[in-house]
């Protein structure tokens, strides 16, 4: 079993505490790593370092900053077949999956790069002899909270651009994924040009180093992403230091599907992103309203679709769904799945959850409810909850009647149709006949309990950085 260590101020070190944490192989419920199990000691030494490396970090030319990072990019792709190892191991993700997530990571680090430039500042018109504009400058420390969903990418998605605009950071990853975390920072640390301390990693309990993190007065931005109920916790430690929070949380994301749909076409989409990842993919669909005309050619074809997913050994190129991330979410989804038998849905499919490791079946659930627990609540596992509506049905009150308001999806044939739904339903991305699909467009959304702000894209990188006035008169 591999002993990490912490990554701070560009040294390799352990808990002040000397305590440490095990990390377990999903797959199996074996050990796989002991992880420093950090405290508030030791989130501290994390952000001194961080400070202490901002002014240089943060006064490098920005073609400076953009080589460490497409040297970053360069690192992760010469080693994405080990990193793609772990995180088969320590998250459960399919080889072929966790190989492309790794190129996808690499990716976020060459676009930052290349985007980096793009976020110019602006010219105000003020009356006579004044000049007044708008400049743009890196928000300081940010301390990076994650969740164990995807957490390669996750990492990759939060440093990316926020290196890129001249931020140091302090990450703190999902501590059931430590070793994927300080994996990534080992091959990070070989990144040449970026200075120690100008990326730290720290591994331990959410209550424990994250809140920590999250209270400090050296932090001045916080990025989390992770559930509604801890992002609530997180903005209550941030508060009393006002800190800028983006927070991507929750959601319960509805899909309607018209009479009209292509229903192969959608389920192309629908179905293999319930099922991938183990459906623990927070743009996933979390309930399907379909209509009646063509409900039971969707559920039909969802469970033949279902039936084609290989459940095993993350290690296995076969594989196309791993396990879920531990015991703990395992159980919680499988009380989904026993709830909803019991509140009257119909098994399609699947539905075995099994004893050795954390697996679930992939599991179609027909003649949902509204107002079913596993239609109101988000689910986060390989679980399709279908509700039937009829012709007339309000279902556009349905889809807004939700504590969330992340992401939603419409399949239907009728353009104009998919287009005055957007302007009803009440989140912060409508996908129309389609998935998300590039580096460019932003994620997350203010709406309701699904979180504070955007990540990705041009957007996304803008929030790293603050808008300071300047106003000069330079007239008598
Ligand atoms: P979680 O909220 O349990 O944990 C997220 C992170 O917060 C972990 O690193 C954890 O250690 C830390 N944490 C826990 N308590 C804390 C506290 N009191 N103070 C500071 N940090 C604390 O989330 P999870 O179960 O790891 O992830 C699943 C959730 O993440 C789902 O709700 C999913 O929707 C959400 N998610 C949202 C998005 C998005 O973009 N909106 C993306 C991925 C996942």
């Amino acid at each position: 079993m591999k002993e990490y260590k912490m990554y701070i101020g560009g040294r390799w070190e352990d808990a002040a505490s000397g305590e440490v944490i095990t990390t377990l192989n999903p797959s199996t419920g074996e050990p796989v790593c002991r992880a420093p199990s950090a405290g508030p000691a030791d989130a501290d030494r994390a952000v001194r370092a961080a400070r202490a490396t901002f002014p240089a970090w943060s006064g490098l030319p920005q073609a400076e900053r953009n080589k460490a990072l497409f040297r970053i990019a360069a690192l992760i792709r010469e080693h994405a077949h080990e990193m793609a190892l772990l995180e088969g191991l320590e998250h459960g993700t399919p080889y072929r999956d966790a190989f492309g997530v790794c190129m996808g990571a690499a990716e976020k680090f060459e676009w930052s790069a290349n985007a980096a430039s793009g976020l110019m500042g602006e010219q105000i018109p003020v009356p006579g002899e004044r000049l007044s504009y708008v400049k743009r400058e890196p928000v300081g420390v940010v301390g990076f909270i994650i969740p164990w969903n995807l957490p390669t990418i996750m990492t990759a998605v939060k440093l990316a651009p926020a290196l890129a605009v001249g931020n140091t950071c302090v990450l703190k990853p999902p501590s059931i994924n430590s070793a994927i975390g300080l994996h990534f920072a080992e091959v990070l640390s070989k990144a040449e040009g970026l200075p120690p301390g100008a990326v730290n990693v720290i591994t331990g309990s959410g209550a424990g180093v994250g809140a920590a993190l999250a209270a400090h007065p050296g932090v001045d931005m916080i990025g989390f992403t992770g559930s509604s109920e801890t992002g609530k916790s997180i903005l209550a430690s941030a508060a009393p230091t006002v800190k800028k929070c983006v927070m991507e949380l929750g959601g319960n994301n509805p899909v309607l599907v018209f009479a009209d749909a292509d229903i192969d076409a959608a389920l192309k989409v629908l179905a293999w992103r319930q099922f991938n990842n183990s459906g623990q993919h927070c743009s996933g669909p979390g309930r399907y309203y379909v209509h009646e005309a063509v409900y039971d050619e969707f559920v039909e074809k969802f469970v033949l679709y279902a039936k084609t997913v290989k459940v095993g050994d993350p290690e296995d190129e076969a594989t196309t769904m791993g396990p879920l991330v531990s015991r703990e979410h395992q159980s919680k989804v499988a009380g989904y799945i026993e709830s909803a038998l019991k509140e009257g849905a119909r098994l399609a499919f699947g539905g075995e959850v099994s004893e050795k490791g954390f697996f679930i079946a992939p599991t179609v659930l027909a003649d949902c409810r509204h107002d079913m627990q596993a239609a109101r609540d988000e689910i986060f596992g390989p679980v399709a909850v279908i509700i039937k509506y009829k012709e007339g049905d309000d279902i556009v009150s349905l889809a807004n009647d939700s504590r969330y308001g992340l992401c939603a999806h419409v399949w239907t044939r009728d353009i104009s149709r998919g287009l005055k739904l957007v302007d009803r339903l009440h989140v912060g991305a409508v996908f129309v006949n389609c998935q998300m699909l590039s580096n460019e467009q932003p994620w997350g959304t203010s709406v309701k309990e699904s979180g504070i702000g955007k990540e990705g894209g041009l957007y996304g990188m803008a929030e790293f950085t603050d808008q300071k006035l300047v106003c000069v008169h330079y007239g008598e």
